[in-house]
């Protein structure tokens, strides 16, 4: 039985049998993977912080046999909790939404360190409120659409080349078009050149970075509004998490009122 290390984000959890759980991992090492952590149900189990929603671990286990290619969970020790995430309704709303995403755009035993360095930033923004949550979806649905390959291509009219402001995007295949060429142009949205740089921006600054840049709240409104139905577009799929967000947030602006 060899022992393999790495560390990773619980991003599901589902109960299994009477006394065990199985949880789906973002990990550094192996990419999103299934694992069981036999019997943590009945007892006082050291691993029961590691294998709350949203910790990050350091993590020892070994691959079973028997039981379909799951991993065997032996230790855990957490790294970050992000308890916030699971006591707050709204955040933990956020971060069911990230957790689904970026499990979506990883692949199952393929390591994508981008992928889990981003979703530990965003789960650590959330955490801290570093700023607005809609901020921080954008940010993520962004960066996660060009971590999995798709990033806009907004330095040019995808039409006829034009290396000025490109003012319309498809959310079908990620080009831009000009003002021009755009005009009138199906499923194409409209942005503001200071919207393409913020996208271009977040696409390409450094991981630690991402979320440093200032810009009205109308801006981040219609970003994230853009962001989610590129990702949609791009991944090729529905977010339950996402229809849940929007129901928690209908909820919370009707407490405001
Ligand atoms: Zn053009």
């Amino acid at each position: 039985m060899g022992l393999l290390k790495t560390s990773g984000i619980v991003t599901k959890t589902t109960k299994y049998g009477d006394t065990s759980l199985i949880v789906t991992m973002l990990t550094k090492d192996f990419g999103r993977i299934s694992a069981i952590a036999s019997g943590v149900r009945t007892k006082k189990s050291q691993m029961l912080a590691g294998l709350q929603l949203f910790a990050y671990s350091e993590i020892v286990m070994y691959k079973a046999k028997s039981k379909k290619g799951l991993y065997n969970l032996n230790e855990m020790t957490v790294t970050e909790s992000f308890s916030s995430l699971r006591y707050d309704l709204e955040k933990m709303a956020y971060a069911s939404y990230f957790a689904e995403a970026a499990s979506g755009a990883s692949a199952e035993d393929a390591p994508d360190e981008d992928i889990l360095r981003l979703l530990l930033n965003t789960l650590y923004a959330l955490d801290k409120e570093l700023c607005e949550y809609e901020k921080i979806k954008t940010v993520f649905e962004w960066r996660l659409a060009a971590e999995a390959g798709y990033a806009p291509l907004l330095t040019e009219c995808g039409k006829c080349g034009k290396h000025e402001e490109t003012a319309y995007l498809s959310l079908a295949n990620g080009t831009a078009l000009c003002e021009e060429c755009g005009n009138g142009a199906e499923g194409m949205v409209k942005l503001s050149l200071a919207m393409a740089k913020i996208i271009k921006f977040i696409c390409l600054a450094d991981i630690k970075k991402i979320f440093s840049f200032e810009t009205g709240q109308a801006t981040v409104g219609y970003l994230s509004r853009v962001s989610e139905e590129y990702l949609k577009s791009q991944l090729d799929r529905q977010f339950p998490t996402l229809d849940y967000l929007k129901k928690v947030k209908a909820l919370e602006e009707g407490n405001e009122k």
